[in-house]
């Protein structure tokens, strides 16, 4: 996969952007399609195509800086009195930028922005079945890594 993204050029200053946060890790612009008004992206300066190719303590900054941003959105002439955090890992899950980001989404009453699909109920017998298989899947991933 080409590793070029339009968010390279963002973060080295090359392609214009609303910039309204930066430091050594991440930098936080608008998006230039909005879903709400006032939609924000926070994105690391590294080049991480995807969450497995992401540091966990830059992936942390990510939602440190997030929930910041969230707070001066509510403050802001954004006048939210809600925010959505929304992030796609891979093409299933949406993503279109392969240079990862935390999208900061205000919400308003009535603004139209949601998550489709319905929740399911599942019985408690397969949720537990799915949770030891993530738990196995956790401890190996972390055990090949040396956590
Ligand atoms: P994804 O679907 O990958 O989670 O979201 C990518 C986001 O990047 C979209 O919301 C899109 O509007 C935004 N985006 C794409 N190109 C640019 C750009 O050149 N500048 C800015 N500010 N946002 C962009």
């Amino acid at each position: 996969m080409d590793p070029y993204t339009i968010f390279a050029d963002i973060i080295a200053g090359r392609a214009p952007a609303s910039k309204v946060y930066e430091d050594d890790d991440v930098v936080a612009f608008m998006d230039i399609r909005p879903m709400t008004p006032g939609h924000l992206l926070v994105v690391p300066r590294v080049a991480a195509k995807c969450l497995a190719e992401l540091d966990p303590v830059v992936g942390g900054k990510l939602f440190q800086v997030g929930q910041r941003l969230a707070g001066a959105l509510r403050e802001s002439e954004v006048g939210c009195d809600g925010v959505n955090f929304f992030l796609a890992d891979g093409v299933t899950a949406g993503q279109e930028v392969f240079h990862v980001h935390l999208h900061v989404i205000p919400r308003t009453p009535g603004d139209g922005f949601g998550l489709r699909g319905r929740p399911t109920s599942p019985h408690r017998a397969d949720l537990d079945y799915l949770a030891g298989s993530i738990r196995g899947a956790l401890a190996r991933t972390e055990a090949a890594e040396g956590r």
